[in-house]
């Protein structure tokens, strides 16, 4: 197991629903010492990527997109969550639905941060459905810029993101990968990694 998967085995809660708890570590209270480590890694893994950029989406991601920006020494844009329909025309938009509380949101990156050329690594912490990640993806294709890879904390393996995303043609790192978890029992199951 690497050090991520140790960490979810040793303080993750399986709930119902198939939600994965890691608020005790990475969500809510933070282990900044896990932090610098999940950037450090990120950094190994990109390493052949000229990142100009790092693009995560409020709130969760925002943690976790600095210490990798910091490892890059680039800046990090969060997607910001708006609710609101008229969003003037220097924003990308693009519309996410929120696979832990249900709703919709548009999510808004100002023009003035992303721009044409631009080569960005898209962080989160969790990947499940994929909406978080398509509506950054269109975030950065309408600016013109390049995704050149996703990295994820956590990616839900029993869910459909993962593969949508790679069919589609992206490059997704993870460095958890849940194939199965069981709320009754807590039991949790990694898909093992060759570059883990
Ligand atoms: P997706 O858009 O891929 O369906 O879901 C990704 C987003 O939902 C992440 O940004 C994360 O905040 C949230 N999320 C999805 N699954 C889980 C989970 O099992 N646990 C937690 N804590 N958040 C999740």
């Amino acid at each position: 197991m690497n050090f991520m998967e140790e960490r979810i085995v040793k303080d993750g809660i399986v709930k119902a629903g198939n939600v994965l708890k890691v608020d005790s570590f990475l969500n809510h209270q933070m282990d900044i010492g896990l932090m610098e480590e999940i950037g450090r890694e990120f950094k190994r893994r990109f390493a052949d990527k000229q990142i100009t950029k790092v693009l995560t989406i409020e709130a969760s991601g925002i943690g976790i997109a600095a210490f990798v920006a910091r490892e890059f020494g680039v800046p990090m844009v969060f997607a910001k969550k708006s609710k609101s329909i008229n969003i003037e025309g220097d924003m990308y938009v693009a519309e996410v639905e929120s696979f832990t509380h249900g709703n919709k949101n548009q999510v808004i990156v100002s023009k003035k941060f992303l721009n044409a050329g631009e080569r960005v690594l898209i962080i989160d912490d969790f990947l499940a459905n994929g909406c978080a990640l398509q509506g950054l993806i269109s975030i950065v294709e309408s600016a013109g810029a390049i995704v050149e890879g996703c990295g994820i904390v956590i990616e839900k393996g029993f869910q459909i993101g993962g593969r949508v995303i790679r069919n589609m043609g992206y490059r997704v790192e993870s460095l958890a990968i849940v194939d199965a978890m069981d709320a009754e029992t807590g039991k949790i199951t990694f898909r093992v990694q060759e570059n883990a």
